[in-house]
């Protein structure tokens, strides 16, 4: 018989979004915003200790808003880190800017800062201008080396948009993830942290701002008794029963960032007598993953891919799943200037990302980690 399926990053419901949804249902607020859409926003403020957090339809949504509100435009460069999500990226081409792709660092697998530096100085030695924005991202639930990079962001006045779509629940130097830069952007897409089924929001720097995001999704209606635009606008506010949903996952968040830490350290301990592989850890005490995905990478004198890893799990019907391909080795993001080497797509190689939902029980974990070490053992 085959065994059970063990998925990435399954959702996890807690059992009381019914009641949010059942309330939304009692008083007819089956529409675009609503109660609990502030409601949620306002636990979301709580939780970050940020006080202008607005719930979007995506993250992507509010990587796209966020560039909007920092003015990027035709003809401008945007600075993203290469070994993401293409969701990090897209909205700066919606824009009609250029993605300027920068490498990654070994520990955090996210932006290098010393690369980050040198992309700012070409760009503006070759252009004349500095990019209009930085987008580091907190890959798989850890932070980028956040001090480092606003400092350097903040030595040329570059505005920093944060990408913690994967990063809800994670902090930095005791500070949560998603309130450094100008914008944070969280996502709560079926597989991230927390769901409202799909959604994300964007955590602004003040009322203004924020005021300023909310006039944008809905359509940038000016005051008037009739619409009336002055602007390009976009329908991106979340709906009322998708925050509904994110009200009961807001319930456990607490629970939901333990339990995924929890994953990460027994895959550490069971992996530990694994010499083939390292188990991506903080780099030093500073930094706090969520571990949305507790990732490993193959030693570089091991035998045998991550890919042909992912296919020897899948074999035993284990969900895991490459790291993300860097942007720079994309077709669609050829011309695009990138500057750094191959840490990105070393990483690539060697990287894996294991199951690592809330929902997995010890009893996974264990079948995971055993199958891990079979595959060096044939
Ligand atoms: C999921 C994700 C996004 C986009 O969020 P959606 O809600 O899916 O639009 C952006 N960046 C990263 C790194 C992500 O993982």
């Amino acid at each position: 018989m085959a065994s059970e399926r063990i998925m990435l990053s399954r959702v996890h419901l807690s059992g009381t979004e019914r009641k949010y949804i059942d309330e939304a249902f009692t008083d007819d607020w089956v529409v675009p915003l609503g109660p609990h859409v502030d409601e949620f926003e306002h636990r979301l403020e709580r939780y970050l200790g940020a006080n202008y957090v607005v719930a979007l339809s995506a993250g992507t949504a509010a990587i796209h808003l966020g560039l909007v509100l920092l003015g990027v435009g035709r003809g401008d460069e945007v600075i993203c880190q290469s070994m993401t999500f293409a969701a990090s990226c897209n909205p700066i081409v919606y824009q009609g800017a250029t993605p300027v792709f920068v490498d990654s660092e070994k520990a955090t697998i996210n932006m290098d800062p010393a690369m980050l530096e040198r992309a700012i100085v070409e760009r503006h030695r070759i252009t004349g201008r500095y990019p209009k924005a930085i987008i580091p991202v907190s890959l798989y639930g850890m932070p980028a080396r956040t001090d480092e990079i606003m400092a350097i962001a903040d030595s040329f006045g570059i505005p920093v948009l944060e990408d913690a779509a994967e990063a809800l629940g994670s902090e930095f130097d005791g500070r949560k993830c998603g309130t450094f830069g100008t914008f944070g952007v969280l996502s709560f897409n079926g597989n991230k942290m927390i769901t409202t089924s799909g959604g994300g929001a964007l955590v602004c720097p003040d009322a203004e701002t924020a005021g300023r995001a909310k006039f944008y999704a809905t359509q940038a209606r000016e005051n008037r008794p009739y619409y009336y635009h002055e602007t390009i606008g976009y329908n991106y506010r979340l709906s009322n029963i998708s925050a509904a949903i994110g009200c009961g996952q807001m319930d456990v968040i607490d629970d939901r960032v333990s339990r995924r830490r929890r994953i990460h350290d027994i895959y550490t301990a069971m992996l530990a007598d694994c010499p083939q592989v390292t188990v991506q850890d903080n780099p030093d005490s500073r930094y706090n993953s969520n571990f949305w995905l507790t990732t490993i990478a193959l030693k570089d004198d091991v035998a045998g891919s991550a890919d042909e890893l992912r296919l020897f799990l899948a074999a035993d019907n284990i969900e895991s799943r490459l790291l993300w391909r860097p942007m720079h080795m994309q077709p669609v993001f050829a011309d695009a200037p990138y500057y750094g080497g191959k840490v990105a797509e070393r990483l690539f190689d060697h990287g894996l990302c294991l199951p690592s939902g809330s929902s997995l029980t010890d009893d996974d974990i264990a079948r995971v980690a055993e199958r891990i070490k079979l595959f060096f053992r044939q």
